[in-house]
């Protein structure tokens, strides 16, 4: 048998949790669904120094545990599991879980984006330990020491970029004999006297102790290895929205992130989304938790009936 319910918001990552305390502090009859655990990428990050109001080094697990605890403490309902089905009709939307149904007058989706992973050896084991997908979050660790950054597009020219102003030097490794990033960039890179391109290879192995301390880079046309000695390792070889379910059902960019209007509402009336499963400018904790809010204000009103004029 389905539960009906007001609002479902899916994803418990900051974007998500700041949707459900605003949605269950205006007294909507909401139920936040997390196929993981409450905090989303925040489980995965070191130091957070750019949460304006939140003590520079406060951990991302501590952020996480404090979000938990808000949610208990409101008593907003939490169902621990995926959701892997969207249906839509009559503007109900059908919520498949692996044996139960919901049926929901609105949802927001805020389930958030993954980064693209290398897939090499050493990779998940120092991740926090000198690799990093973010250089705006980390790259004040390593002022002064040498890095690697991993990519050849638009994000990974402007990590480099952002890299050289803090570390000693900056190695771009890029698979390819060109980069795709845009001219600009490109000219400005190349101007950078701390940078260094390495053209036609790719990371083969992360290496070293409690931190990384190496790379092993394979050329891609003579499979010949050489070694890399870095702090550490910012992969920008792009992100991938968790977007599966909502396809064919809302408006997408083409890598995926679903687009909105500045309520936050995506091209279907009674579905927004916030964080970074949508396309924007900056995928940061704060945009995302501010964005939550504007999300469940814009289902709030959409729920009740009133207009909301853009
Ligand atoms: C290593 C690292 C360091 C970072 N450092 C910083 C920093 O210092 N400062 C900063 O501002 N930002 C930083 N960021 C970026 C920041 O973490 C993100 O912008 C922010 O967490 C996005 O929040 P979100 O709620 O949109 O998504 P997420 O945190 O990704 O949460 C989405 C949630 O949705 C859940 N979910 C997905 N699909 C489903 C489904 N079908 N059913 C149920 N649940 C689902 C996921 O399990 C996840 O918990 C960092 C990111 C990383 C990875």
């Amino acid at each position: 048998m389905s539960k009906h319910i007001d609002l479902a918001i899916i994803g418990a990552g900051i974007g998500g949790v700041s949707s459900a305390v605003y949605a269950a502090r205006s007294g909507l009859n909401c139920m936040l669904f997390e196929g993981n655990a409450i905090g989303g990428q925040l489980l995965f990050m070191e130091n957070i120094d750019n949460y304006i109001g939140l003590k520079m080094g406060t951990k991302g697990r501590d952020l996480a545990k404090t979000l938990e605890e808000t949610v208990k403490g409101l008593k907003i309902n939490i169902v621990n599991e995926s959701i892997s089905k969207i249906d839509i009709s009559d503007r109900l939307v059908q919520l498949s879980l692996d044996d139960s149904l919901y049926v929901a007058k609105g949802v927001i989706a805020a389930t958030g984006a993954s980064f693209k992973k290398l897939g090499v050896e050493g990779e998940a084991q120092f991740l926090g330990r000198g690799v990093s997908y973010c250089a705006v979050c980390d790259g004040f660790f390593f002022k002064g020491k040498d890095v690697c950054v991993v990519g050849g597009g638009n994000t990974a020219v402007e990590e480099a970029l952002y890299l050289s102003d803090i570390a000693r030097k900056v190695y771009l490794v890029h698979r390819r004999d060109e980069l795709r990033a845009m001219g600009y960039l490109q000219k400005e890179l190349f101007e950078k006297k701390n940078i260094e391109v390495i053209f036609d290879s790719i990371i083969h192995k992360i290496d070293g102790g409690e931190f990384l301390n190496r790379l092993s880079i394979e050329n891609t046309k003579t499979g010949r290895l050489s070694s890399l000695e870095v702090n550490g390792l910012f992969v920008a070889v792009g992100v991938r929205p968790n977007t599966d379910i909502f396809k064919d059902i809302i408006s997408m960019d083409d890598n995926g992130f679903i687009l909105t209007d500045e309520h936050m509402k995506s091209s279907y009336d009674c579905i927004w989304a916030c964080g970074d499963c949508r396309k924007r400018p900056l995928k940061q904790l704060i945009t995302a938790a501010a964005e939550g809010a504007v999300a469940a204000l814009s289902a709030y009103k959409y729920l009740k009936g009133y207009y909301i004029s853009s």
